[in-house]
């Protein structure tokens, strides 16, 4: 399995997007970064998006897909996510208001309706052939959800956005067929109120986190959702606490090969 990073930050800068995973050209994790990393071509192939959670860096991109692959799709584009999230994005955005509501407009090639909402629980997975994909609760200030994406090379987890987690941890310890985690370090560990207000980590707050709840030395980590106008502060922080974790940026790629 091979994961591009669409989409690596926390926030938008010039040249950095925000969250967006590409797990096969017809799904991705989150939607912050999918018209400015695509070609054209690579557009019409995205079917399923899930989302996380409802917070602008990680659905900015949905209104500007539907709206330029609309005339040229042959299917809908389908949204998965925790209720308050579908519940949230068709509320505050998709609501003839901010932006035409989709799921009512039918596609001119097929007649099919253009976005399909599907609301996804915690705990509930999703089979999509070689990929499965289950959601687990993550710690953030609105329903959010992490995300197993599991293929026969082993399974990559993403962590949502959130603070310390125990149950990401759990999910982590107890599945021998997890190979590596990608998690949120948003902050430096100075602005620490900050992070727990919000609900992101720091440095130091992984640090104490996989301290005291991760008992696996074979899981590769990555961080990502670092915040544009902290980087280097987190990145800096990162090589002292963490060396060994990967700070993930736009067009990597995390992939893991052996078969388990
Ligand atoms: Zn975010
Ligand atoms: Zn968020």
């Amino acid at each position: 399995m091979r994961l591009e990073v669409l989409g690596a930050y926390g926030g938008r800068h010039k040249n950095l997007g925000t969250t967006c995973f590409r797990v096969r050209e017809d799904l991705l994790i989150d939607a912050g970064n999918i018209l400015n990393s695509l070609e054209d071509e690579e557009l019409l192939k995205v079917e399923h998006i899930f989302l996380t959670h409802a917070h602008l860096d990680h659905v900015v991109d949905i209104p500007f897909l539907i709206d330029y692959t609309f005339r040229f799709r042959e299917r809908p584009l389908n949204i998965y996510g925790h209720p308050e999230t579908i519940k949230a994005v068709r509320k505050h955005i998709m609501n003839w208001d901010i932006w035409p509501e989709f799921s009512s407009i039918r596609l001119i090639n097929t007649g099919d309706f253009s976005i399909n909402y599907v609301p996804i629980e915690p705990g509930e997975t999703l089979n999509f052939g070689n990929v499965k994909i289950s959601g687990f609760s993550s710690n953030h200030t609105i329903p959010t959800l992490g995300y197993l994406i599991e293929s026969e090379e082993g399974t990559v987890v993403i962590s949502g956005d959130t603070y310390k987690n125990k149950i990401l941890w759990k999910n982590v310890n107890g599945n021998k067929r997890v190979k590596a985690v990608i998690v949120d370090v948003s902050f430096p560990s100075f602005m620490r109120n900050i992070a727990e207000a919000s609900l992101h980590n720091t440095p130091q707050t992984l640090l104490e986190d996989i301290s005291e709840n991760l008992n696996r030395y074979d899981i590769k980590l990555y961080a990502y959702h670092l915040k544009p106008s902290t980087l280097k502060e987190v990145e800096r922080e990162l090589k002292e606490l963490l060396p060994d974790v990967e700070i993930l940026r736009d067009g990597d790629f995390v992939e893991i090969k052996e078969k388990v």
